[in-house]
């Protein structure tokens, strides 16, 4: 089997190493999409990244961010070609499987005060009880302001965690299916056992309450306006005792994020216009006015555009039809515990590069974004041309699941589009694996599409 550590050459194998680092730095640090953009943003800003809304004009080489509401990212490196003559796209997802607080979160029981939740995305249940959880995200209060919360994640915090059954006592619960053994309303997190002195009711409830209220100033109504996500706690770890892979949260999609948005970086004056998309809410379906269905790229785009001269609807229409993008999300790595469930031909391992997939979907390839063979055709050449290792994969074998991601959206507007992410075991868990040799391939294929693909 050739895989890519076979290949690299001492120079790369070092720039892999410190690419590594710095991304297991990065995901430690941006366990929310509302973290993934503000720290996004600073690396942009540190790379010459200015904000739409301060542009007056553009000229080859100009570096853009457009930002909607702290929780998607749109970054362009503007080409020496007009804009409507296409953009080379890489797009990802940050937001990630979690347990969310619900909006009347905080209650008291038997001496307890425990949260409320709500869960996001597709989880095993069973696999979120019995492990310390940091809480993070907002709190936007009615004065207007915004109270940030990041709670288990500093040295000396406390953290917070769902309880499980003993299995002294759980004869019943290990005869239920996987998928209720653990059901979704008891994934409460206890916050708290030590009563605030001296009162007669929900004295321990209170006591949470005066603790929120004395560090971070907010009240019990506070909730209501809040996002608040319940994460696996500690940093991303390197794994194995070859130290060749990466154990964290959410690699589930900003692997493929920060991937694409470093690639995007090292973009100077491309000739076609390099643009890196970081979207919310892929994991439960691109919704809402912060997912890929929402307006804003499109809206992104066309201001770009005006400020190019072009305000045309034909001239808007021609930049998203001779753009060409590759949809930068995870794919599946094979597993020697779970062997019956892949077409090893067709599917990714560790180590072995990029992974483009033709169609996502499941059955027959329903709701897939089947890429075309004559776009499949030139991303090989780019590929080739540059040196990058990649494997052609299925998510698993016919009629087994299936899945999707943001691709079949941006094809809507006529683009080629084609499935490029990097191999995740463990996806969806609390913690994922990647391997490092294909984080850094990742990496280099996105560069190759952005500065090549015409
Ligand atoms: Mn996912
Ligand atoms: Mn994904």
């Amino acid at each position: 089997m050739n895989t890519v550590w076979e290949k690299l050459t001492a120079a790369q194998l070092k720039e892999l190493n410190v690419f590594c680092e710095d991304y297991r730095k990065f995901l430690s640090a941006s366990k929310t999409e509302r973290m993934f953009v503000k720290n996004g943003i600073e690396v942009a800003e540190k790379a010459g990244f200015r904000d739409i809304s301060t542009f007056t004009s553009l000229k080859a080489g100009d570096r853009v961010y457009a930002n909607n509401r702290g929780k998607n990212l749109c970054l362009f490196v503007i080409g020496t070609k007009p804009l409507t003559e296409g953009m080379n796209i890489v797009g990802a997802h940050i937001d990630s499987p979690r347990i969310d607080v619900k909006p009347v979160p905080l209650y008291e029981k038997d001496g307890l005060a425990l949260l409320d939740t709500h869960y996001y995305g597709g989880i095993k249940k069973y696999q979120w009880v019995a492990r310390p959880l940091a809480l993070v995200g907002v709190v936007c209060k009615k004065d207007g302001t915004t109270v940030d919360i990041n709670i288990g994640d500093k040295p000396g915090d406390p953290v917070l965690g769902i309880s499980d059954l003993l299995p002294h006592l759980a004869q019943e619960q290990m005869k239920k299916p996987g998928a209720t053994v653990v059901e979704g309303e008891a994934l409460d997190a206890l916050v708290g056992s030590r009563p605030l002195k001296n009162t007669k009711e929900e004295a321990v409830k209170k006591a949470v309450l005066k603790i929120l209220k004395e560090q971070y100033d907010i009240e019990e109504d506070d909730f209501m306006s809040a996002e608040l996500e319940l994460v696996p706690a500690g940093e991303v770890r390197d794994y194995g005792l070859d130290r060749s892979m990466l154990l964290g949260y959410g690699h589930d999609d900003r692997v493929c994020g920060y991937t694409s948005m470093r690639a995007i970086m090292d973009m100077k004056k491309p000739e076609r216009t390099s643009c890196c998309i970081l979207v919310d809410k892929e994991e439960i379906g691109s919704v809402g006015n912060t997912g890929m269905h929402s307006r804003f790229f499109f809206n992104a785009v066309t201001r770009l555009l005006a400020l190019q001269g072009s305000t045309s609807l034909i001239e808007v229409n021609d930049a998203f039809e001779n753009s060409r993008m590759l949809s930068s999300d995870v794919s599946v790595a094979f597993d020697p515990n779970y062997p019956e469930v892949s077409d090893p031909k067709n599917t990714g391992f560790f180590g072995k590069g990029i992974c483009f997939v033709k169609y996502t979907g499941s059955r027959g390839k329903n709701s897939a974004n089947d890429a075309n063979a004559e776009f499949l055709a030139k991303v090989r050449r780019v590929m080739d041309d540059n040196k990058v290792s990649f494997q052609l994969c299925e998510l698993a074998k016919v009629d087994i699941g299936g899945g999707g991601t943001i691709a079949y959206i941006l094809a809507n507007l006529n683009m080629d589009v084609l499935d490029a992410g990097i191999a995740v075991q463990s996806m969806h868990a609390p913690f994922e694996t990647v391997s490092k040799a294909d984080v850094y391939e990742g990496y280099r294929c996105y560069k190759a599409f952005l500065k090549d693909m015409d």
